[in-house]
């Protein structure tokens, strides 16, 4: 450990701007590492990024680096594609999960708050939420959208409560089309409550006993359609759940922008999701805690057979992607059983890994990547000039495998610096 790098990775009154020469800097935006890069930056923007020296202006009379780290790499802030901040994920418990749910709106939001400065801390920077229906997302978007943001947390981009049939699964994260007239009022509605992107739910969850999606999709080609037609004439994306061939199939006809878990994904759709620009966040990581939790999960003999089989598919579904060009993004579910906040990213992007997917591509992909495509890009998600200065900063190398992101890392957020060995993980 260097012990004091947090302190000399800060902006000061006395010391407004730092200049530091990283080993290697992942140059997210054009997929690359720079070697022995420099980065210079101040309190609310990188004024530097690249291999060339910096411009002596800048410097604020520096002659040399504050800190030449040619053992570290530097790289953007991650960005959680997937999260349902509302909830506690790491909770295995099904009555305690249940029990936490039904807890009023505001003790709800008033938990999620401080989750946001944890995961600062823990180097993820933003996240897509997937929905809930008490508000909290909504008002942690609006929290942290302003210039009002408490310091040192991540942003939030909430679709207010998902959209899905009334009567079929969805109630603990949605409300249903029903509250409406019809699809264009309640896109509309949920807009005007705030929200930054459409969630809908076409289709049901996988029956693990039974090893597939059995229940009809919620939603026809048409309808999703219209929902498409409604939010992107709003200027707002659409984020699909969807499992299940027959419902896949639904979403992708029906212009989504985003197909979340898509479980059971035929090559044929890989390939049209391709042509037509939508992109794959796969979550492999609540299936995942499935099997690592089958002994408290109570999953034994074929049931847990199922649950394997479906995560072998998935991953050779990802490899189809990833050969096919489909734009693969990166995101957890967290919230979900036994996906904690923060830690669910890293393990997501460790699956991905085992999976198949090369740690530079998951790297880019859960920075810059997410956020051309889930977070209305933001300046920040890559170290380029003009961006927020959000990053991380990493003795072990993340290029050789994701999974060394989780050892000690220090994270500059808009000129504060902590290391993320002082994050509990409690509540997460
Ligand atoms: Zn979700």
């Amino acid at each position: 450990m260097h012990p004091d790098l947090s302190a000399q990775l800060r902006i000061t009154t006395a010391d407004p701007v730092r200049w530091i020469v990283a080993g290697r800097l992942l140059d997210a935006k054009n997929r690359r590492v720079l070697k022995n890069a420099h980065l210079v930056y101040d309190r609310n923007q990188i004024l530097h990024a690249g291999v060339e020296a910096p411009d002596a202006a800048m410097l604020n009379g520096k002659t040399t680096a504050d800190l030449t780290l040619p053992e570290f790499t530097a790289l953007p802030g991650l960005i959680e594609g997937h999260s349902h901040t509302f909830l506690e994920g790491a909770e295995l418990a099904s009555e305690k999960r249940a029990d936490y749910q039904k807890q009023d709106p505001e003790t709800l939001f008033q938990k999620a708050r401080p989750r946001l400065h944890m995961l600062a801390r823990m180097g993820i920077i933003s996240m897509r939420d997937g929905g809930d229906k008490d508000q909290v997302g909504l008002r942690l978007s609006r929290l942290t959208a302003g210039k009002d943001c408490p310091p040192f947390s991540a942003q939030v981009f909430s679709p207010g409560a998902g959209i899905y049939r009334q009567g079929r699964y969805g109630s603990f994260f949605g409300k249903p089309l029903e509250d409406y007239a019809d699809i264009d009022s309640c896109v509309q509605g949920r807009i005007a409550e705030g929200a930054d992107h459409i969630k809908i739910v076409p289709t049901g969850i996988i029956n693990f006993a039974k090893g597939q999606v059995v229940s009809k999709p919620q939603f026809s080609v048409e309808e999703i359609q219209r929902f498409r037609q409604s939010s992107h004439a709003r200027n707002r994306h659409l984020m699909a759940h969807a499992s299940g061939d027959v419902g896949v199939g639904h979403a992708i006809d029906g212009g989504v922008d985003t197909v979340e878990h898509g479980f059971f994904i035929t090559d044929d759709q890989l390939a049209k999701m391709r042509d037509r620009n939508i992109s794959w966040v796969p979550t492999f990581s609540p299936v995942q805690e499935q099997v690592d939790h089958a002994d408290i999960m109570g999953w034994t003999g074929e049931t847990l057979d199922n649950l394997k089989t479906i995560l072998a598919n998935h991953a050779t579904s990802l490899r189809k992607a990833l050969a096919l060009g489909v734009n693969v993004l990166v995101g957890s579910d967290s919230g979900s059983c036994g996906v904690g906040h923060g830690s669910g990213l890293f393990y997501e992007m460790e699956l991905l890994e085992n999976a198949g997917m090369p740690a530079l591509d998951i790297l880019c992909q859960a920075t810059h990547g997410n956020n051309l495509a889930l977070t209305n890009r933001q300046p920040y998600g890559s170290l380029e000039k003009g961006f927020k200065p959000r990053f991380i900063v990493t003795k072990h190398n993340p290029l050789e495998t994701v999974r060394n992101l989780q050892g000690d890392r220090w994270v500059v957020f808009d000129g504060a610096a902590e290391s993320s060995a002082t994050v509990s993980l409690e509540n997460l």
